[in-house]
């Protein structure tokens, strides 16, 4: 239980003159604000900043802290996120003075070890792709989406065709077809298919001399790798087009393929979902992308080189030469590279194909444990998430996903992703991640099974423990109300 100090807004606690801080007794001349230089209304009418002792404060941000579920405190399989521990020997490394107190600013000369990781991060990430070259400069997945589409913009452009469309599956994640018409092309959904994969005749159909780029997940968000990826990027590139990887799901194939070895032209990695970057609550994320290398000169930059100077390794900045510009300001989101560059190195090439055996291990265990309580469509096998339905439970006992998902929370387990892809009735895509125990996910199995046990009506009012129920989600997004405003009160 919570009481409302624990829970109110830091200014409904306020109390006039109460302090965190005794300062010493002011043995200097006092001197008018307004004689200073700072903005009149600054000295006249100050910030009305709350007042609180020491402890209110941090009482109030711990028990904040406290409301939410995150992957330190419970287990979080929010299929799509890949949310999976975050080591923190990574956060500790990424905080050490020579790199975390770089100012961004510095001349490159100063600035060497730190251009160094950028380089090889750059080179990793390039191999892991089988696209060579590679921009770390987008700020999320999104925006790499973005960055790689107006790459392919520069290019037909360069090459005088003018090419339209951009066609997705219909279980593409909605960035997807945003990302697209923000960049000026005209989406194309294909039809669903019977057995979650793309639907190669469809494909076919679907393209022609004005399609720029086919987007495609792989494994895609049902879990299942597009096994005739191949075929799909061949028929692209029959007519000219290029194939995009949406990289959200690399954590399925880590070492064990490679999208520019299955045809991809494109890709993005999500650093913050594949490589442990701690995320959540809309930020911050990287999403550096990697493409073949007759679409290098567009990349965003600048991009870091590696010459020599003095018969030593020096590295540089650069702006490839048709380059669509910047997209994000200095050198991207380094804090968040880094921890991405650390996982790498850690790990290293053997770790990282273990990374995806694991993932897709867990993710196959639970699915079939599952299945014993709602079916799993389209996959027999999945990679390192699934898709179940609960339909069923709907149908027969009135229990939705959102329930479900719900009550999971009572009992302690972040939900998993619910009503995505849109393609499955009652979706629950469950991603339980590499770095989950054989209990954990056991316990998780039991508690659905007791969940789907209850009552339906005590099951459309969970969850019972959380600060907040059952928010309205729909005016949540359409009208968010981001700032306190005081009530005012007589
Ligand atoms: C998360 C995700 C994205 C978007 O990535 P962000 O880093 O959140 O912008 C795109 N596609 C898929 C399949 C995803 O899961």
């Amino acid at each position: 239980m919570r009481n409302n100090l624990a829970t109110a807004p830091i200014f409904e606690l306020s109390k006039k003159g109460r302090r965190a801080a005794t300062l010493p007794k002011c043995d200097v001349p006092t001197v008018e604000l307004s004689d200073l230089l700072l903005e009149d209304v600054l000295a006249t009418s100050p910030p009305p900043l709350p007042e609180l002792s020491e402890g209110d404060v941090v009482r109030h941000f711990v028990n904040l802290s406290t409301l939410n579920m995150c992957v330190d405190t419970h287990f979080y399989p929010l299929g799509s996120c890949t949310m999976k521990y975050n080591p923190k020997r990574h956060e500790r490394l990424a905080r050490l003075h020579g790199i975390g107190d770089l100012h961004p600013y510095s001349r490159v000369e100063d600035s060497q070890g730190m251009l160094q990781i950028l380089y090889e991060l750059q080179e990793m990430l390039g191999e892991i792709a089988g696209l060579p070259a590679v921009s770390l400069q987008p700020a999320a997945g999104a925006q790499g989406e973005l960055a790689a589409l107006h790459v392919a913009s520069a290019y037909f452009a360069d090459r005088k065709e003018s090419r339209t469309k951009v066609v997705f599956p219909s279980s593409a994640h909605g960035t997807n077809p945003a990302s697209a018409a923000l960049a000026g092309f005209e989406c194309i959904q294909l039809p669903p298919s019977s057995n979650g994969l793309v639907d190669v005749e469809a494909l076919k159909n679907a393209v022609d001399e004005q399609t720029a780029v086919f987007m495609v997940t792989n494994p895609n968000t049902l879990g299942l790798f597009e096994k005739d990826i191949a075929k799909i990027s061949s028929i692209l590139h029959d007519v000219g087009g290029l194939v995009y990887i949406d990289g959200a799901n690399m954590n399925a194939i880590l070492g064990i393929t490679r999208p520019g070895d299955f045809g991809g032209d494109m890709m993005h990695y999500n650093v913050h979902k594949t490589f442990t970057g701690p995320h959540g609550a809309g930020g911050p994320g990287a999403g550096p992308i990697a493409v073949r290398s007759f679409l290098a000169d567009y990349l965003p930059g600048p991009i870091v080189t590696k010459t020599e100077k003095d018969g030593q390794p020096y590295f540089e900045l650069s702006v490839p030469p048709k380059s669509i510009g910047r997209m994000r300001s200095f050198f991207g989101n380094v804090g968040i590279l880094l921890r991405g560059y650390f996982y790498l190195r850690t790990l290293g090439s053997d770790g990282l194909r273990k990374v995806s055996e694991h993932a897709i291990l867990n993710a196959n265990y639970l699915r079939t444990r599952l299945e014993e309580l709602m079916p799993v469509p389209n996959a027999d096998r999945c990679m390192h998430e699934f898709v179940a339905s609960a339909k069923k439970l709907k149908d027969e006992k009135g229990i939705t996903a959102m329930d479900i998902a719900k009550r999971l929370l009572d009992y302690g387990f972040h939900a998993p992703t619910v009503y995505f892809p849109l393609v499955v009735p009652e979706a629950m895509m469950i991603e339980p991640t590499e770095t989950e125990s054989k209990e954990t996910l056991d316990a998780f199995f039991e508690t659905f099974k007791q969940i789907i046990s209850e009552e339906s009506e005590r099951l459309h009012e969970a969850p019972e423990s959380t600060s907040i129920r059952r928010p309205d989600e729909v005016s949540a997004a359409r009208n968010p109300v981001l700032s306190w405003t005081a009530c005012v009160k007589d």
